[in-house]
C-alpha cells in the first residue's frame, strides 16, 4: 500500500488505528501471558479481559442479559450462533429462516444446516431491502427454532427491517434471533438488546483482523464448533488472545466515541459521490430509502465491473465489485439478483466503501479518475 492511494473498500476492511496497533503491541510485549494460567499474571489478564467484555456490552448499549464470547471474527461467530444454535436445540424444531441477502459466512453455514436436515428457508427483501412481513408470518412457523437477519448489507449498504421481524420472532419464546452485525457496528446504531445472538468483528472498524465477538443472551444455549480446553465457557476453546482483545477494545471505544462526526463527515463523502456518480451516463445508482453512507454500490451499464476495478487499481484506486463467484462461468452479485435488479446489473457492480479517514478531495479525485478510466475503456 502507498500513501498517495484512495481506499474506497474499508467494507472489505480498515486500516487499523494507530491507537489500536501501539495497544496491541504494548499488550503483546507486557502481558503475553496465558489468561487462563493460575500465577499472578495470568490471573491479571484474565481479570482484564472480563473488564473489557463489561466495557463492550455497555459501549453497545447491551443489557445485562448478555455476554462476550471472544472468537477469530464475524465469520466464526456467524458459524458459532448459527451451527451451535441449531445443533443444541434441534429436538425443539428442524425449521430455520434467513435471507437470501446474508454474507457467505452465514448462507454456507445454512446450506450445511440443510444437508443436516434442518428445513431452511431463504426470504429475498424487496429492493428497497425490506422483508415482506406477511410473507415472514407465513414461514415462521411454531417449529422455527432460529432467524438469522443481517442489520446492514455489506455488499449494497441497505438496513434491513429486523426491528420489525425481531418483533414477530420474539412472539415465540423458543425461537432466537441472531444477527451479523460486523457492518453494523460504527456505521448505524441498532438496539442491540433485540436480538439474541450479535456477530461483531474487529477490522471492519479500525480494527485487527483475527479478532471478533459472539455476544449472546446468557440463557441461550450453544454447542461449542471448536473443542478443547474449555475456554470461554466451553464455548470457543484455545488460549485467548489477550493483545488481540485489548486492541479490539481500542477499536470499539473509538468507533463508538467518534460515531458521530464520522458519521456526518461521511453522510457529506457520500452526498457528493451520489450526486457526482448520477450525472455519469455509464452508471446505474443502486439507491435505498435506508441505507448506511458508508457503502455505495452502483452498476456500470456496458462495462464489466471487474475490467473497471482492475483499472482503477492501476491507478492506485481501491474498490470492490462484486462480493462472490455465484455462477458456474461469471462471477455476479448474488445480493443485486435478490434485490430484484438484472444479470447484467449484477455482473457490472462496483461497490465503494468510505472509511474514518476518507476525505473530499479523495472523493473529488475518485470521481475524475474513474470518468478517464470510463473514456479509457470505451467499448471493453
Ligand atoms: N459478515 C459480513 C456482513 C461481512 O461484511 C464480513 C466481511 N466481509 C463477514 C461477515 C466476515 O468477517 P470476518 O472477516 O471478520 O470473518
Amino acid at each position: 500500500m502507498v500513501n498517495k492511494m484512495i481506499y474506497f473498500d474499508n467494507a472489505a476492511s480498515t486500516k487499523p488505528s494507530k491507537e489500536v496497533l501501539d495497544a496491541y503491541l504494548s499488550a503483546a510485549l507486557n502481558d503475553f501471558e496465558n489468561p487462563n494460567s493460575l500465577h499472578k499474571y495470568g490471573v491479571k489478564n484474565l481479570t482484564d479481559i472480563n473488564r473489557i467484555r463489561q466495557n463492550i456490552l455497555k459501549l453497545f448499549g447491551f443489557s445485562s442479559d448478555y455476554e462476550v464470547i471472544f472468537t477469530s471474527g464475524a465469520t466464526e461467530s456467524n458459524n458459532l450462533a448459527i451451527l451451535g444454535y441449531a445443533r443444541k436445540n434441534s429436538s425443539r424444531g428442524k425449521k430455520i429462516i434467513t435471507s437470501s441477502v446474508e454474507h457467505e459466512s452465514v448462507l454456507n453455514v445454512f446450506k450445511e444446516l440443510e444437508k443436516e436436515g434442518f428445513n431452511v428457508t431463504y426470504l429475498s427483501p424487496n429492493n428497497e431491502g425490506k422483508f415482506d412481513l406477511e410473507k415472514f408470518k407465513k414461514e415462521f412457523t411454531k417449529d422455527t427454532i432460529l432467524v438469522s437477519i443481517m442489520t446492514v448489507n455489506n455488499e449494497a449498504g441497505f438496513k434491513t427491517n429486523i426491528e420489525e421481524i425481531a418483533k414477530i420472532v420474539h412472539e415465540n419464546p423458543k425461537c432466537v434471533l441472531h444477527s451479523d452485525c460486523a457492518q453494523t457496528l460504527g456505521k448505524y446504531k441498532v438496539n442491540f438488546n433485540t436480538f439474541d445472538l450479535v456477530t461483531i468483528s474487529g477490522h471492519k472498524i479500525n480494527g485487527l483482523k483475527g479478532i471478533g465477538a459472539l455476544i449472546k443472551k446468557k440463557k441461550v444455549n450453544l454447542e461449542p464448533i471448536v473443542y478443547g480446553g474449555g475456554q470461554e465457557n466451553g464455548l470457543r476453546s484455545g488460549t485467548l488472545d489477550y493483545p488481540s482483545i485489548v486492541a479490539f477494545n481500542v477499536a470499539i471505544e473509538n468507533a463508538m466515541k467518534n460515531f458521530a462526526i464520522n458519521y456526518s463527515n461521511i453522510t457529506k463523502l457520500h452526498d457528493y459521490l451520489i450526486d457526482e456518480l448520477s450525472k455519469i451516463e455509464e452508471v446505474t445508482l443502486h439507491l435505498f430509502k435506508d441505507y448506511t453512507p458508508y457503502i455505495i454500490n452502483f452498476s456500470l451499464r456496458t462495462k464489466k465491473g471487474s475490467v473497471i476495478v482492475e483499472a482503477l487499481s492501476n491507478k492506485e484506486v481501491f474498490v470492490s465489485s462484486v462480493s462472490a463467484c455465484n455462477s458456474k462461468n461469471e462471477p455476479l452479485s448474488y445480493v443485486l439478483l435478490n434485490l430484484g435488479k438484472s444479470i447484467e446489473e449484477a455482473k457490472n457492480s462496483i461497490r465503494l466503501s468510505l472509511g474514518k479517514d476518507s476525505t473530499i478531495e479523495e472523493c473529488q479525485d475518485f470521481i475524475r479518475i474513474f470518468k478517464e478510466i470510463l473514456l479509457e475503456v470505451r467499448g471493453r
